[in-house]
């Protein structure tokens, strides 16, 4: 690729465009609602592995506009329920692929995810995390603060603090990416397999006919479809509506922030539930900060002063030195929070009907595999067995699946 990209300079060539623009036509196959990394992903699936293009991604703004372009990049698979731990570990594979699948460099770096635990309940949680982690082969497990301090050196491990660290649950697989290169990699390959990519294209409408969706209403007009996938995180529920389809979700902000590039001193991604903080170092050497989701529900995408002070302080209880840093940028996106913090994934009550939603604070490690499942029920009609946990009549069935307590941070 860095060969490439010299000869493309030397020779004063244009890099070529990634996806290109196209008519809307009048009907495709399958439409998906949502240029995220999930709707993308789908596409990119049912091109590749089942040779279905006749594929439209519709998006409101740019691809990558919601929470794919929005997160803070962590991938994993060390949660708590046997069901996301398969699905999740799936995902974190296909990941490990994902730079020779495209030819170029997304940037994945495993080097390694801890879950600090600060009271005793944490550690009986970490500890039998790190048993069903163990159970399906995940490579996770409970260490305590010689070994954190060892893996982790700037951090406070002594009795002064006020929640002092009492173990942490160490998962080497997990780690960062570069989220852009991933939603642009998806876009790029299903492009050129013959998906037709529509920015700037808002849908407006769905039509159902005897409880089968026929087709769906844009901003730059209707496409006739016998296949709709809502793909679209934070609005998902606004979506659903105009099928007449509900959903269990409500949408929370979420925010995020980074500061002035620092000398590279944080090799491991730390996160704590109980200080509600996680922070990872970028390659810029940019801290990358987050925490729980906004108090309020709303589609608000504004940061606020309360986030940026409740943050820094619990970051200072954790990393003294950094007291002279500056934040550099916040932002926030919007999180379809589902009541057991597992994904919504499969059909609905309306044929043709799909939905890849509730992904939460979550969701961005999910797009593979996710992308990859859904789109296998697309081609053929049957829920695969990896996603069948997660489907809507769940809440219905009253067979939730509880990830509450592998949450990154509490909310
Ligand atoms: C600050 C922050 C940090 C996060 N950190 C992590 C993390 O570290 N790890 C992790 O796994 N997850 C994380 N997440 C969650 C993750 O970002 C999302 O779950 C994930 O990106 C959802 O991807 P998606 O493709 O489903 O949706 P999105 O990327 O949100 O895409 C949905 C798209 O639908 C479009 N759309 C909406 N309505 C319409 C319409 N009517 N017509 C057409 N298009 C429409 C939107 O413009 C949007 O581009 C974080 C989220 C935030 C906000």
């Amino acid at each position: 690729m860095q060969f490439k990209l010299l000869r493309q300079a030397i020779n004063g060539k244009h890099i070529p465009r990634m996806w290109r623009p196209h008519e809307l036509k009048d009907s495709y196959d399958v439409v998906i609602i949502g240029g995220g990394a999930h709707g993308l992903a789908c596409a990119y699936y049912l091109a590749k592995e089942h040779g279905i293009t006749n594929v439209a991604v519709l998006e409101k703004r740019y691809i990558g506009s919601g929470g794919s372009g929005r997160n803070t990049t962590i991938i994993r698979s060390n949660y708590l329920t046997p069901e996301g731990v398969r699905f999740y570990d799936e995902s974190v594979k296909l990941y490990e692929d994902m730079s020779a699948e495209f030819e170029f460099n997304v940037m994945f770096s495993q080097r390694g995810h801890l879950t600090l635990a600060h009271t005793d309940s944490a550690v009986r949680t970490m500890r039998r995390r790190a048993e069903v982690n163990q159970l399906q082969g995940v490579d996770s497990r409970l260490i305590f603060p010689d070994e954190i301090k060892r893996l982790c050196p700037p951090i406070d491990i002594s009795d002064h603090p006020r929640y002092p660290i009492l173990g942490a649950l160490y998962h080497p697989p997990g780690g960062i990416i570069r989220h852009d290169a991933v939603v642009w990699g998806y876009a790029q390959h299903a492009d050129r397999m013959g998906v037709h990519i529509h920015q700037l294209t808002e849908v407006t409408g769905i039509t159902v006919e005897d409880n089968r969706v026929t087709g769906v209403d844009t901003t730059s007009g209707h496409i006739k479809t016998g296949t709709v996938l809502n793909a679209t995180a934070g609005w998902c529920s606004t979506i659903a509506n105009m099928a007449g389809v509900r959903l269990p979700i409500t949408t929370f902000p979420l925010q995020a922030c980074v500061t002035e590039p620092l000398k590279p001193f944080l090799d491991v991604i730390i996160v704590s539930g109980s200080l509600h903080v996680y922070v990872s170092q970028s390659d810029r050497g940019e801290l990358v900060m987050g925490a729980s989701v906004d108090p309020h529900a709303s589609y608000s995408m504004l940061g606020s002063l309360a986030f940026i002070e409740g943050l820094a302080g619990h970051i200072l209880e954790l990393f003294p030195s950094l007291r002279h840093v500056r934040i550099m940028r916040q932002w926030a996106g919007l999180c379809d929070m589902t009541p057991d913090f597992s994904p919504i994934m499969g059909v609905t009550g309306v044929d043709g009907f799909l939905v890849d939603v509730g992904w939460g604070t979550w969701g961005f490690k999910a797009s593979p595999v996710s992308g990859r499942r859904m789109a296998e029920l697309i081609a053929t009609g049957q829920t695969p067995d990896l996603i069948h946990p997660f489907r809507l009549a769940r809440f219905y069935e009253d067979d939730l699946v509880g990830e509450k307590g592998a949450a990154s941070v509490g909310h």
